[in-house]
């Protein structure tokens, strides 16, 4: 597939409910001409049988003003420090007890719709909020902040809000490909909530095995064209620790010798930490098996 036209089967479809229409292109890594961990098998936290975790006690309401439309609306957030860190998947999803914190990174403007990672919810140029406003402040049916937390799926429909929105402020197309990168880890997220004893089980579990791989892929698309053309450090991250996503996002993807050249990167390098080559030499042993299973 060629870099930069990714294009999806219908990814804003289930945003029609919220009153917004379909972008007329659904190449979210489109840009304009002249702007031109290891995965250890940790079972994800709503599993663990022995103590039951309610992750409404982990979040809390917060007051934000919205850049866009001036008014003030509520957002969930995660309580800092009360989850317990667990460790983090090879991709670096985080893992926490009793919470799935990705899950509250997207804020909505519950009023307008302009959505965001909260990281960069408030940078907004004037020419963005007017486009928000045009694409799709006007036609937005308005959202209610739930009571308790957010479903997979309220989840998962705010962080497409974000991505449609990322599109239309034509951000660096490293942001947009982090929010594909969290919609494939809530995707995992909620795969590991599902119970086999549920009638449609094999069904959803489908679902959310193809979107999980389908927005991994577009992670990993998305952020080959922005190393191609940004500099560090790409959302927040140091070259080491991009390099090491790299490799994983390669692997998952099975683009094996790219996935070594990633861990080549740190593994050669200087300046990185025993422990982080150690982590690195860790993964590259799974890319290595992975590699030789595909080929036999
Ligand atoms: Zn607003």
């Amino acid at each position: 597939m060629k870099a930069g036209t990714i294009l999806m089967d219908d990814l804003f479809g289930d945003l029609a409910g919220l009153g917004i229409k379909k972008p007329q292109s659904e190449d979210i890594f489109k840009e304009d001409e002249q702007e031109a961990a290891v995965r250890p098998g940790v079972q994800s936290p709503i599993e663990k049988k022995e103590k039951v975790f309610n992750e409404a006690d982990y979040i809390f309401d917060k007051n934000m003003e919205c850049p866009v439309c001036g008014r003030s609306f509520k957002t969930k957030k995660v309580r800092a420090g009360k989850a317990r860190f667990l460790g983090t998947d090879s991709d670096l999803r985080p893992l926490h007890e009793g919470v799935d914190t990705v899950k509250y990174d997207a804020v909505v403007c519950l009023h307008c719709g302009y959505a965001s990672l909260e990281r960069v919810f408030t940078n907004v140029t004037a020419k963005q909020a007017k486009e928000i406003r045009d694409q799709i402040g006007y036609n937005f049916k308005g959202m209610t902040n739930s009571i308790g937390a957010y479903t997979y799926e309220e989840a998962i429909q705010r962080y497409k809000l974000a991505l449609l929105c990322c599109v239309i402020r034509k951000m660096k197309i490293s942001e947009r490909a982090y929010v594909c990168l969290k919609l494939g880890w809530l995707y995992r997220g909620w795969k590991s909530t599902l119970s086999e004893s549920d009638a449609d089980y094999a069904k959803k579990k489908k679902e959310c095995d193809d979107n999980e791989k389908s927005f991994i892929t577009k992670a990993y698309e998305g952020f080959k064209i922005a190393l191609a053309k940004e500099s560090m450090p790409i959302c927040g991250m140091d070259q080491y620790t991009f390099s090491y996503l790299m490799a994983d996002l390669a692997r998952q993807n099975k683009d094996y010798d790219n996935a070594q050249k990633f861990i080549y990167e740190i593994i050669s390098s200087r300046s990185v930490s025993a422990k982080v080559k150690e982590k690195a030499r860790m993964l590259n042993e799974r890319i290595k098996q992975e590699k030789d299973e595909q080929s036999s």
